[in-house]
């Protein structure tokens, strides 16, 4: 059984007389103990899922389970989710342990139980020896991770994460990222992760919702949504990604191969009908593609272009390439010591990839 479900599920705001579909038809199932991220950019329907999932918002249509329950119209407070929220709300006037105690000692829980529970967590995000700071003496960081250990105390079966990381410097950014994957495998529950960065979804996730619009384009292993976006809007929003049109010159098979320069040829994977003249475009990612200033003999698509830009980015070089039908391209070239050429601006170059890794 999903630790998390969402079936079908709709949300509509009346705004000053006008219907807004924040979400207009998820599914999903997450997995118990999974790192899931909810990403897409701002407006797309990521924090109304959310709500939704910790029960603060009803769903227009569609129900919520967790753990195989139907608990659409469950209270917040009935299920068994937390939800850390970017604005951390900590208590200004009591230290750390008072903040992390205060939950438990609401629900009456015992003394010990509590004093127990509560060096255990502040163990696991790393905050033993700071029990009597108050949130004002501390970093963000530091805040982040009471917040968190605040939440993990009441240990819910899930924990759900709506931008937690928004508010702090890039720097310290990336080492909560690591920070907060570490306590996960640790405590060893389901996190559901909110966030418009596609850089932490990413690094961070076992697996990604992407949203757009209110839906889910794609679900899936971040390896996959990085070298298979399933739409275009997908392919968009992850990384660096070269779009190229052509008209296809015939078909063999599946494989179409497009016209472009003169010289150019390329070889797509096709699915469908698709004739000559057809127009066709196309997607591929940066460090997929080899730069040469020698014509590439082999199997495989090229292109032909001009250096217009070369970034040197000391291990990788950037290339930005001209082509004949004016679309810039950019090329990723990764371990740029063992590389053969060092193309200059203004150089005739030769792209080339493979079939496999255009999309
Ligand atoms: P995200 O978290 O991805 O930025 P939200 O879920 O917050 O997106 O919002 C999705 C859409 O729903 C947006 O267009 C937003 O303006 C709208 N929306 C969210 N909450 C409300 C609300 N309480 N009333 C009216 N519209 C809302
Ligand atoms: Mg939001």
């Amino acid at each position: 059984t999903p630790a998390i479900e969402l079936d079908n599920v709709v949300k509509e705001y009346t705004s000053h007389g006008e219907v807004v579909r924040a979400v207009k038809g998820v599914s999903l199932a997450i997995t118990e103990g999974e790192f899931f991220s909810l990403l897409g950019p701002s407006g797309c329907g990521k924090t109304t899922s959310m709500r939704m999932i910790a029960g603060f918002e009803d769903p227009t249509q569609g129900v919520v389970r967790l753990h195989g329950q139907d608990v659409t119209s469950v209270p917040p407070n009935k299920r068994d989710v937390n939800m850390v929220f970017q604005s951390y709300a900590l208590f200004p006037h009591m230290n750390v342990w008072e903040n992390v105690a205060f939950g438990l000692k609401r629900k009456s829980v015992e003394t010990a139980e509590i004093q127990r529970r509560v060096g255990e967590i502040l163990e696991v995000v790393d905050l033993t020896g700071r029990e009597k700071r108050r949130p004002k003496e501390m970093s963000g960081g530091q805040q982040q991770r009471v917040a968190l250990a605040r939440a993990l105390v009441n240990r819910p079966r899930a924990l759900l994460l709506d931008e937690p990381l928004g508010a702090l410097d890039l720097k310290l950014r990336q080492a909560m990222q690591i920070e907060l994957k570490r306590i996960q495998r640790d405590v060893g529950i389901t996190f559901v992760y909110v966030t418009h960065d596609q850089g932490e979804a990413l690094t961070m996730s076992d697996r990604i919702a992407v949203m757009n619009d209110g839906l889910v384009d794609q679900l899936a292993a971040p390896r996959e949504i990085y070298e298979r976006p399933a739409t275009k809007f997908v392919a968009g929003f992850i990384g660096t990604s070269n779009l190229l049109s052509g008209t296809v010159d015939k078909v063999n098979g599946s494989t179409a191969v497009l016209a472009l320069g003169a010289a150019d040829r390329i070889l797509a994977p096709v699915e469908g009908a698709v004739s000559a003249g057809d127009t066709l475009e196309l997607t591929v990612r940066p460090e997929k593609i080899t730069i040469s200033t020698e014509q590439p003999e082999g199997d495989f698509s090229v292109v032909q272009g001009t250096v217009s830009e070369v970034v040197y980015l000391g291990t990788s070089n950037s290339y930005a390439v001209v082509l004949a039908d004016g679309a810039e391209i950019t090329v990723f070239q990764q371990n740029a010591h063992d590389s053969t050429i060092t193309a200059e601006r203004g150089d005739a170059v030769w792209l080339s990839w493979q079939p496999q890794h255009s999309y």
